[in-house]
């Protein structure tokens, strides 16, 4: 691929970009205007520019590219992700090809394992997705030791949804794993995360673990499964900072700007924050969305180097405020010194879900889907805005979903002719 991703030099981001003044932008004209330097930004400002020529100007709040995937190179020297650990996975052929065209990847299965009480409350370190090893560890009379086992384990748990098909998250459980894996697993991570208990969301939130009769313990089934080299940044910064014909400003917060008249003149507007946010002024309730804090711990000397086994531990108890713990050194990207063992203490991250602070999950189920789609209404009669992103068309995207999304997006806003670089 590209130049510069052979050097391990990190891209700079320049004064000007950093300084939050739209000020010398006045005279100036952009094709688009987006907001966030995301994925869906990203993707959008990109394309846009490699096969039409458009110019963009990106602005975010934030004081840095790459939205939620940013991640940065802490004091000791370990790459580390700023809003929680990201994994990248993709079944979508057309997905890949377009990330391999902005970083190094190298292969990378993630394996989770969580702290589950067993049948006499005992926590134990087990598999998450449940495989054998969970069951037989949780309880040893399972006595698994083959997927028609497993099968017979499953079906002998099993709860069938009353109307045949699993109408919420609780039934959509139930009806793969059964009650004891329901109550160990993901009903109480369920409600630390969304504050909701699974039978108050939508199924669809509880699918994303797949459930296995076999040993697979990765997390993930997707055919791609990989990493970036140099981190998720590199590839905002592959994509974004050697092009002239776009421009970013970061510290600017968009809705001040416009309030304060300070937009330069620019064709269609693609926004990816909230979309409640945007049509404040409607007098609609807000949506809800869910945020995470971090909180970082240095450990200078862990035993064996490692704080905990695995990159992901989960916490799905109710008993530990905390859904997940992610210790950042485990992962095969990270710089060779660190891999080397050639730093010394370890950095983690305990993660915890609140309705407070940025936006960072939608909140799946139905009454959250019913009030979106009154904006989504009053978003269909904005015809120079495009809405884009988790946070704008309001879908639990993953990394590839966001990233496909933007592009179909892209080919459609070409052929029905909305996009057009101005001469
Ligand atoms: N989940 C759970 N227990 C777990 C892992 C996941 O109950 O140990 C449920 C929980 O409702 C969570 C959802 O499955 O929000 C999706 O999990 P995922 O790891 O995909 O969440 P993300 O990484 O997007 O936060």
């Amino acid at each position: 691929f590209q130049a510069g991703e052979t050097s391990e030099a990190p891209l700079e981001l320049d004064r000007d970009t950093l300084s939050g003044d739209l000020g010398p932008l006045k005279y100036k004209k952009y094709d688009l205007l987006i907001v966030g330097c995301g994925l869906s930004g990203c993707v959008l400002a990109e394309r846009c520019s490699r096969e039409l020529g458009m110019t963009s100007l990106i602005i975010d709040v934030r004081d840095h590219i790459g939205g939620n995937c940013y991640d940065y190179l802490d004091e000791a020297g370990i790459r580390c992700s700023k809003y929680g650990a990201h994994l990248f996975h993709t079944k979508y052929e057309r997905v890949w090809k377009y990330v391999t065209r902005f970083s190094e990847w190298m292969a990378n299965d993630h394996r989770v394992r969580g702290m589950v009480p067993d049948f006499e409350g005992v926590k134990k370190l087990v598999p998450i997705p449940p495989t054998q090893e969970t069951v037989n560890t949780l309880f040893p009379d399972a006595n698994i030791n083959s997927e028609d086992d497993m099968l017979r384990w499953y079906e002998g748990q099993r709860v069938k949804p009353s109307s045949g098909e699993a109408k919420n998250g609780e039934e959509a459980a139930l009806s793969r794993v059964g009650p004891l894996l329901y109550e160990r697993i993901f009903k109480h991570y369920t409600k630390k995360q969304w504050d909701k208990y699974p039978a108050e969301l939508d199924a669809s939130v509880l699918m994303r673990l797949p459930c296995r009769t076999s040993t697979d313990d990765r997390y993930f089934g997707d055919a791609w499964q990989a990493l970036p080299v140099r981190g998720y940044t590199r590839i905002f910064e592959n994509m974004l900072l050697r092009d002239p014909k776009i421009t970013i400003k970061l510290n600017v917060d968009f809705f001040a700007a416009r309030e304060a008249g300070l937009l330069p003149a620019h064709g269609k507007l693609v926004f990816t924050g909230p979309i409640d946010a945007y049509f404040a002024a409607q007098g609609l309730p807000k949506l809800e969305y869910r945020s995470l804090r971090f909180e970082e711990e240095f450990i200078e000397e862990p035993e064996d180097g490692f704080y905990q086994p695995a990159f992901v531990v989960n916490h799905p108890s109710s008993d530990v405020p905390f859904t997940r713990i992610v210790e950042y050194k485990h992962v095969p990207n990270q710089p060779s010194n660190v891999k080397a063992g050639q730093v010394k203490g370890t950095r983690i991250a305990k993660e915890y879900s609140s309705a407070e602070g940025d936006p960072y999950y939608p909140v799946p189920n139905p009454e959250n889907r019913a009030l979106y789609e009154r904006y989504r209404q009053l978003a269909e009669k904005e015809s120079d805005v495009c809405f884009v992103g988790r946070l704008a068309s309001y879908k639990y995207f993953n990394m590839d979903q966001a990233i496909l999304n933007a592009l179909e997006m892209f080919d459609s806003l070409k052929e029905s002719g909305k996009l057009q670089p101005k001469r």
